[in-house]
């Protein structure tokens, strides 16, 4: 067993991380102040190929395995957590469907420009009566002659308000239960029919805008059905299964960083005389940290490569992304302890990170939900 990541996704890493710490975590205090990205940092990570870290090449992106993927979100984690939400929203649960699912037309259609980060996309099942209860959605497609026309709303969806594509998930046969719903790639800026509702306003992630979807009589062309009839609550799971590795290893970079922080922060700040780094209390809080980063790296490797191997990774998805984001709210904690009063400001990194890394145990399946699957997994 090698666990050394090859030589060319070391560069990735260490590009994208470049990115992050040096382009755009100077305007992070932007992003806050204004609850939005500056275009030039989107366009900087569109000639990165940030966009296209999930689409193949032959449709212009950069067609990185699992194991990549994942790699360029650890180092995406390690920068400014609401721009990196913006990313991996669109190259996660975003664009994976379509990758997976989609025709050769619908593929030409959309991924080109979804690779330059001129589509950006995003993924749509929750509404306000059914998030963790997903199976049990409301928003309805009927079938007319050649379109399906849409009702209903879905809240909390990320990149909504700038999105160019969603992938819809709609009940298409109500008898059927999970057995009669579908997935749709929906164009919410050019779709008569489609609003998009106010933007959500959020504890952190700053720049990730959320919103509603509202559909109401809104015509989807039959050709932008994705995947078979009715089979879009599994497809969603698939979707929502990848994306739990992606989120494991995002909080495995925020997690160093907030390390590294602390680690600097320990040797330079002195009370009673010394650096508190050669105080034993504070020493622990720094070896908790590097246990946690340490465990939550090893499950994300391995997983990433368990999809690449084509490997069931349902109940290790879960796994990986529990314990990550577990992990990531704990050391988040530590490192506002290390810091002190330091860490309780607004200019201070890791008081962002302290808000920002509490939705990972929410978003794509809650932490409870993770156990459900686990468990559920192991009983089967
Ligand atoms: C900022 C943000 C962005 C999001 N982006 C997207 C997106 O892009 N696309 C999208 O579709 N959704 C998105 N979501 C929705 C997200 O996936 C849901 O919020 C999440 O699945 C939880 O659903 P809920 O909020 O309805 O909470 P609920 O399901 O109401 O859960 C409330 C609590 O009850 C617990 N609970 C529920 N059922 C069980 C059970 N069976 N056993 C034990 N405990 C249970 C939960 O774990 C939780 O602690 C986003 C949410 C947020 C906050």
């Amino acid at each position: 067993m090698d666990f050394n990541l090859p030589e060319d996704l070391r560069e990735v890493q260490g590009t994208v991380r470049a990115f992050m710490l040096d382009v755009v975590e100077p305007r992070a205090h932007e992003i806050e102040a204004t609850n939005s990205v500056p275009p030039e940092l989107l366009r900087g990570a569109a000639d990165l190929g940030l966009f296209g870290l999930s689409i193949p090449e032959e449709y212009g992106g950069v067609g990185l395995s699992a194991l990549g993927r994942c790699a360029a979100y650890e180092a995406l984690g390690q920068g400014h957590m609401g721009f990196g939400g913006v990313i991996s929203a669109h190259a996660s649960i975003g664009t994976s469907g379509l990758v997976r699912l989609g025709t050769e037309e619908q593929k030409r259609r959309f991924l080109p420009r979804m690779a330059t980060g001129e589509c950006v996309a995003g993924f749509a099942i929750t509404e306000p009566s059914s998030g963790s209860d997903a199976a049990n959605i409301r928003t309805r497609a009927e079938k007319r002659g050649d379109v399906y026309v849409l009702n209903g709303t879905k809240h909390y969806i990320s990149n909504a308000p700038i999105a160019g594509l969603l992938t819809v998930i709609a009940v298409t046969d109500p008898a059927q239960g999970t057995r009669g719903m579908s997935a749709f790639l929906v164009e919410p800026q050019r779709t008569p029919g489609v609003s998009i509702g106010k933007i959500d306003e959020k504890m952190g992630q700053k720049g990730a805008l959320s919103a509603e979807v509202i559909f109401q009589d809104a015509e989807i062309p039959a050709a932008n059905l994705l995947g078979p009839e009715h089979l879009g609550y599994r497809e969603a799971l698939g979707i929502l299964t990848n994306g739990r590795v992606g989120i494991a290893a995002r909080s495995t970079g925020a997690m160093q960083r907030l390390l590294d922080l602390s680690v600097a922060h320990a040797q330079t700040r002195e009370q009673f005389g010394q650096p508190i780094g050669e105080f034993q209390a504070v020493q622990f809080m720094l070896a908790e940290m590097e246990i946690a980063i340490q465990t939550s790296r090893l499950l994300w490797q391995k997983v990433a490569w368990m999809v690449d191997q084509g490997q069931d990774v349902r109940r290790m998805a879960s796994v990986a992304k529990y314990h990550a984001t577990e992990m990531l709210s704990q050391v988040a904690d530590r490192a506002v302890q290390v810091a002190g009063g330091m860490g309780y400001m607004k200019d201070s990194p890791v008081e962002r990170y302290y808000r920002d890394q509490r939705l990972l145990r929410i978003y794509e399946g809650t932490s409870e939900i993770q156990k459900l699957i686990i468990a559920r997994s192991l009983l089967a």
